[in-house]
C-alpha cells in the first residue's frame, strides 16, 4: 500500500469522481498499482477545463499533447511511460513509473508550460512524426499554456 497523504495528494480525491465536482485546471491521482517488487506505476490526470462546461479543441490538445510527451520524457526519463488526450478534450492522461509526489509532478508541468510560452515550433510536428502533423497551432497552444499556468496556486484543489 501507498501513503499517498505523503506523496501530497488529498486521499478523499483519489479514484473516480462525480465529474460535476471537478474543478480545473487541476492535477489529480487517479489511481496507483504496486507491483509484487514494490514498484509503483501512477496514472494522474491533468485536468484543463471543467467537464461538461468548456472543452479545449482539438488542435490545441493535439499540439500540447506534443509538448507534453517531450517535456515530461526529458524531464523525468527514467519515469515517464506515457501522456494520452482525454477524449471528453477537457484534459491528459499522465502515466508515471516509480514517481507519484504531488510537487514533483507539479513542478515538471509548470516547467513545461513555461517552455510552451517561450516556444518557437511544437516538438514532433514534422511528417515524419506525426500522423496529423498539419493540425497544429503553436500561438493558441501558447494562449491555454498560460490559462493553465495562471492557476497554478490552485491546481492540487480538485473538488
Ligand atoms: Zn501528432
Amino acid at each position: 500500500m501507498i501513503e499517498v497523504s505523503q506523496l501530497g495528494w488529498d486521499p478523499g480525491t483519489v479514484g473516480e469522481l462525480d465529474h460535476q465536482r471537478l474543478k480545473a485546471p487541476s492535477v489529480k491521482l487517479r489511481s496507483y498499482s504496486v507491483g509484487t517488487k514494490g514498484d509503483v506505476v501512477y496514472c494522474v490526470d491533468l485536468r484543463i477545463s471543467k467537464p461538461n462546461e468548456e472543452y479545449v479543441p482539438i488542435t490545441e490538445m493535439h499540439s500540447l499533447e506534443h509538448f507534453l510527451l517531450e517535456g515530461f520524457q526529458r524531464y523525468l526519463p527514467v519515469n515517464f511511460i506515457s501522456i494520452g488526450l482525454m477524449g471528453c478534450q477537457t484534459g491528459f492522461y499522465l502515466v508515471l513509473f516509480n514517481e507519484g509526489r504531488a510537487e514533483k509532478i507539479c513542478q515538471v508541468y509548470e516547467n513545461i508550460l513555461r517552455e510552451v510560452i517561450n516556444a518557437h515550433l511544437v516538438p514532433y510536428a514534422s511528417i515524419a512524426e506525426c500522423g496529423n502533423y498539419r493540425n497544429h497551432n503553436l500561438e493558441l497552444t501558447q494562449q491555454l499554456a498560460s490559462k493553465i499556468l495562471q492557476a497554478r496556486a490552485s491546481w492540487r484543489q480538485v473538488v
